[in-house]
């Protein structure tokens, strides 16, 4: 699963050379000129990094950073600001408006790769092809299998991707309406129980190894993968 990475810069130049080497890192690179173009494209689909130029035409990138903080829907997404102005000051103002991390221009394209690899792996998990390994199960983005020890489990390509989800944010309650964001996409009009459905189906390929205890429903609020025995509230 390749991070779809947005990128907002102005310079045609500058944006050709940063959109080659992200695409040949493996990611898949959404381009806009200005932070209106963006602010649709975001709109759209939201991307799993934002890789945003400080100095454009039309709003800045710290104004269009705010309206990614100010928003609930984009609020969690991770930033990196890049910029032609090194000084103190600015980094200090980039990084207050929420950006994750902060690179001045001219940089080498392996140190920007190195930090969108970093950032992502602090922020989007899910958006990397690093292995997993949690509760006796091994999931491999890159190879796209999952194993508990020596045995393979077949999954359909949306349970990957759940329990891709799941185990890179273990131990917390995700909401249906959060892993369908997540996992299915955000604007994707599918009806919450799709996600029932397809919590069984990962239960059932987990069944083997006995794994699909570690996929815990939360009544009334979700889902958890969790390596911890389900406390069970006491009977009262
Ligand atoms: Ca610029």
């Amino acid at each position: 699963m390749p991070a779809t990475i947005l990128l907002v810069e102005d310079e045609p130049a500058i944006q050709e050379l940063i959109a080659a080497n992200l695409g040949r890192a493996g990611h898949h690179v959404v381009r806009a000129g200005d932070a209106e173009t963006a602010q649709r494209i975001v709109r759209e689909a939201l991307p799993d990094l934002v890789l945003l130029d400080w100095m454009l035409p039309g709003a800045s990138g710290i104004e269009f950073a705010r309206r990614l903080r100010a928003e609930e829907r984009t609020r969690g997404g991770p930033i990196i600001m890049l910029t032609a102005r090194g000084e103190e000051q600015d980094k200090v103002t980039g990084l207050e408006t929420g950006a994750d991390d902060y690179i001045t221009k001219p940089f080498s394209p392996r140190e920007l790769v190195a930090r969108i690899k970093a950032v992502l792996r602090r922020r989007a998990p899910q958006a990397t092809e690093d292995a997993v390994e949690l509760g006796g199960l091994r999931l491999d983005p890159a190879t796209h299998r999952v194993t508990a020890g020596e045995q393979a489990l077949a999954l359909g390509p949306t349970e990957f991707r759940l329990l891709h989800f799941l185990m890179t944010h273990p131990e917390r309650v995700h909401s249906r309406a959060q892993l369908l964001d997540q996992v299915w996409g955000d604007h994707v009009f599918v009806e919450e129980r799709t996600v029932d459905v397809h919590i069984r189906r990962l239960r059932c390929a987990l069944e083997p190894g006995a794994h699909d205890a570690l996929i815990q429903t939360v009544r009334g609020s979700g889902y958890r993968f969790s390596t911890q025995p389900q406390q069970t509230a006491p009977a009262r």
